[in-house]
């Protein structure tokens, strides 16, 4: 069984090709400029969309079997252009009994499956997953211990150890570094970052460049959003924070 948030098809932003992305409920982070705020609790909530009409209800116990008969009905696009599933959150490592089966599930019918982590997890979760995922997108957010303990509430030792196991497992990792106006985005915080990610062997970066477009979210939750008046980075800045990146990996921009 998997606690659901929703299942997202035809998505083009969660790995290559077309993909069916499901959301898991729950995560063990807060950080402050998160874009799926309805997703950080395990329980079940309703959002009112009035704007186009709409209530959306998130957080639905579900049977790997379930899982896989909605994800197989797109198998033909997977096929045609590399994609698959792809497993997010929340972060989907807190719920290691349920996506280990699906992974299995969804391995013994040749689909990719790519899983989307903060690694702020034991590593008996990752565990289980050994050799079932195509590549793990793996969120690297800072390389100030403090700074990821204290704002955000992750184990950094976790993250960062974690993160090395997985290279030297051999599995496919992608760290994605979020750019985030007033947390990382300095020279120096970047310079850190690559550090860390040059010494835990990573080869590929994504940045994502902070955005705003979760704010109206937490407008319906009745959430205070504490980045409502950060402006995102212009492109500009992006390009100079990536040139940082591009010295020691593959980057790409989100
Ligand atoms: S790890 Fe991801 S889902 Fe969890 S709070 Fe941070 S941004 Fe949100």
């Amino acid at each position: 069984m998997l606690n659901v948030s929703c299942i997202q098809r035809f998505s083009i932003g969660d790995g290559p090709g077309i993909r069916t992305t499901v959301f898991l409920k729950g995560c063990n982070l807060r950080c402050p400029w998160c874009h799926n705020p309805e997703n950080l609790s395990p329980s079940p909530q309703t959002l009112s969309y009035p704007r186009i009409g709409k209530t959306v209800s998130y957080g639905v116990w579900m049977e790997t079997e379930q899982i896989v008969r909605e994800v197989m009905e797109d198998e033909p696009f997977y096929r045609a252009d590399g994609g698959g599933v792809t497993l997010s959150g929340g972060e989907p490592m807190l719920q290691p009994e349920g996506a280990a089966k699906l992974a299995l599930a969804l391995k013994e019918r040749d689909v990719p499956l790519l899983i989307d982590t903060a690694g702020s997890v034991p590593w008996s979760a990752f565990e289980r997953m050994a050799g079932l995922a195509q590549m793990y997108y793996y969120d690297i957010k800072t390389a100030d211990a403090a700074l990821y303990r204290g704002v955000i509430g992750a184990a950094p030792g976790l993250v960062v150890g974690n993160l090395r196991r997985l290279i030297a497992n051999g599995e496919v990792v992608h760290a994605r570094v979020p750019l985030i106006p007033g947390f990382n985005l300095t020279e120096p915080d970047c310079a850190g970052i690559v550090g860390l990610l040059r010494d835990a062997g990573v080869k590929y970066v994504d940045l994502l460049p902070f955005h705003r477009l979760g704010s109206g979210k937490y407008a319906t939750m009745g959430l205070d959003y504490p980045y409502r008046d950060t402006l995102p980075p212009t492109e500009a800045a992006v390009e100079r924070f990536a040139e940082i990146f591009r010295r020691d990996f593959t980057v790409t921009i989100e």
